[in-house]
């Protein structure tokens, strides 16, 4: 379906980008696996996701707090591959802390890789999308988009940002085959969210079985986490020609949270 395009997947090293890569590949689509980790489990990872699906995968190291190795690995994908068709920004951090304790430098940090990086992939992308006639856009945003959760002040900042670019972006492009749109996943058991369960027990004065309990589900109503592979199956097909007609949406998959 996706043979001879090419998608960059920021934050695919691990979770949700990492599940996103492997469906694009298994689709048919070169990759641009970007994000943080041990070199040599990275490499493995490239090589299986390229040698699987018969496509080819490169790997780019970027920091996408840094506009400048954002383009570079524009640059990489246009250097290997001739350019990106399917963008999907996904890279993301998380800090939780009231907000009169919010490190700054955190403030900052979220805000540059969890929205200001979407900014700088889109407007290096959507030239080359242009000159095609088609592109996908997809941003993994968060039900963090829509609703927001005491103590994640730069999280939901930049989550509600990033719908706002989302929609903007949508209509940009509009007339020129390319597509953008955001998903909003509710909790899915990664790294990412192991991690700031002994966080919000702590900020909260609660046990870490309570935040799994009363706080990550509480509003989740199917009372699971979402899968990785529920993710990768909307955003694969966000990138059909069937999908062609969807812009500018801002997707919850979150089992009924932002229902409330
Ligand atoms: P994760 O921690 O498993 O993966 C994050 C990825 O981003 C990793 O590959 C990491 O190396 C990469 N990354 C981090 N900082 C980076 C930087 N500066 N430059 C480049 N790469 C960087 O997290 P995940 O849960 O898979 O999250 C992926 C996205 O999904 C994030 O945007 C997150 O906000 C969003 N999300 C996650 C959940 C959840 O419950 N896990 C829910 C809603 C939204």
């Amino acid at each position: 379906m996706l043979s001879g395009k090419t998608a960059i997947v920021t934050g695919s090293t691990s979770g949700i980008g990492l599940g996103i890569a492997k469906a694009l590949a298994k689709a048919g689509a070169n990759i641009v696996i970007n994000g943080f980790g041990d070199p040599a489990a990275i490499e493995q990872e490239r090589a299986s996701l390229a040698g699987e699906n018969n496509v080819k995968v490169t790997y780019s190291g970027a920091d996408m707090a840094k506009p400048e190795e954002i383009a570079d690995m524009i640059g990489l994908a246009a250097d290997e591959f001739g350019g990106v068709d399917i963008l999907i920004n996904n890279a993301g951090i998380q800090y939780v802390a009231p907000i009169e304790d919010f490190p700054i430098e955190k403030w900052n940090a979220i805000i540059a890789i969890n929205l200001s990086s979407a900014f700088h992939t889109a407007r290096l992308a959507v030239p080359e999308m242009k000159k095609k006639g088609w592109g996908r856009i997809i941003n993994v945003a968060s039900a963090h988009a829509l609703v927001a959760s005491p103590y994640k002040s730069a999280y939901v900042a930049a989550k509600h940002g990033i719908a706002g670019l989302t929609k903007t972006v949508a209509l940009e492009v509009a007339e020129h085959g390319i597509t953008a749109n955001a998903i909003c996943p509710g909790y899915v058991m990664t790294p990412l969210v192991e991690k700031q369960i002994p966080e919000q027990a702590a900020a909260r004065g609660i046990s870490e079985e309570a935040v799994v309990r009363d706080v990550l589900l509480a509003a989740q109503s199917t009372k699971r986490f979402v899968e990785v592979s529920e993710l990768a199956a909307l955003a694969t097909f966000l990138c059909s020609a069937e999908a062609g007609s969807i812009t500018g949406a801002i997707m919850p998959v979150d089992g009924g949270w932002t229902a409330h």
